[in-house]
């Protein structure tokens, strides 16, 4: 099957790469020519565009920053609106708004052509060797038919609902891991603060009911002082900002994403976007005077 990807960043590059491995024809595109060179060189064709790829295959998937990428990409000029058949499919795999996922999907929709938001989870470790885990928003038919190929790039797909319902998932997600690594920071500061030994408290807490897959990735690296990305700040505002939009839509209050979100917005101003989202742990550094960090 020939299959157009778009967005060959940090994720999407290891995930069209996954595809070839699986021996999917690609058509690629991303406005960093090294990227694409990579992928020609390991068999794929480079397309011009949206509306150029459209032309050639039946299935494009997106992985693209934010909400008007996806736009400009689906609807813009160039976009793949312009050329697309009746039938084509749009599978958007980027971490969006999902307003904006069914705002895009409804003006796809007018000329014959298909959206499912199929956002992810994982980072770039899991887009690299295949295990990603993967949210479903759309028809369940469409889902049905391309359930393989999204399969070859993850370990786990699961179809949420209609179109936006991916979107919601990756947002529900975001919002327990942001709220999950703030009361990390807070608990390991305090911990430290009342004289304690933080790697002696992470033992003692982690196998208890406070432990979590987030605890046990966050926690050792910020005792490490390890700020590194794996995922930005940036990117994790991003999607809070999404979160804050998504549920004001619907009249919900979200105090508790409000809050992380304006802890990630300190650390933005002390120009640490590109830090791992474990280095909200500073915000409590600077409060309090105390460092976690092992000596
Ligand atoms: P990235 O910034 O590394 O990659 C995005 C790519 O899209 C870039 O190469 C950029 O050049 C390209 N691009 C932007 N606009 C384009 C256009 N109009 N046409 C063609 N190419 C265009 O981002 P990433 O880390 O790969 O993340 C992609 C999505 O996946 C984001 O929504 C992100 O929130 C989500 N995500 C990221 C991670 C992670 O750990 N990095 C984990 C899960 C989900």
């Amino acid at each position: 099957m020939k299959v157009g990807f778009i967005g060959l960043g940090i994720m999407g590059k290891p995930m069209a790469k996954n595809l070839i491995k699986a021996g999917y024809e690609l058509i690629v595109n991303d406005f960093v020519q090294p990227a694409v060179d990579e992928l020609v060189a390991l068999g794929a064709e480079a397309g011009k565009n949206g509306a150029d790829i459209a032309t050639k295959v039946d299935v494009i998937i997106t992985m693209l920053p934010n909400s008007p990428h996806v736009r400009s990409v689906c609807l813009g000029e160039g976009g793949v609106i312009e050329t697309a058949k009746p039938g084509t499919v749009v599978i958007d795999m980027s971490s969006i708004d999902p307003v904006e996922s069914k705002k895009i999907g409804a003006e796809l929709e007018k000329k014959g052509i298909e959206l499912l938001d199929c956002p992810v989870s994982g980072g770039e470790p899991k887009a690299i060797d295949g295990t990603m885990s993967v949210m479903c928003g759309g028809k369940k038919e469409i889902w049905d038919k391309y359930y393989d190929l999204i399969k070859a790039m993850a370990g786990s797909v699961v179809y949420v609902g209609p179109l936006g319902s991916g979107n919601v998932a990756k947002l529900a997600n975001q919002m327990v891991v942001a709220a999950n690594i703030g009361a990390c920071a807070e608990a390991f500061t305090f911990a430290k603060k009342a004289g304690a030994d933080p790697e002696l408290v992470y033992q003692a807490i982690r196998g208890g009911l406070a432990g979590s897959t987030v605890m046990d990735a966050k926690v050792p690296m910020m005792l490490a002082g390890n700020y590194k990305p794996g995922f930005r700040i940036d990117l994790h505002i991003k999607d809070l900002n999404n979160v804050l939009n998504a549920a004001h839509a619907i009249n919900m209050p979200v105090p508790m994403s409000a809050q992380m979100m304006e802890i990630m917005q300190e650390l933005k101003c002390h120009d640490e976007g590109s830090c791992d989202h474990d280095a909200m742990v500073k915000y409590y550094e600077r409060m309090t005077g105390v460092s976690i960090v092992k000596e």
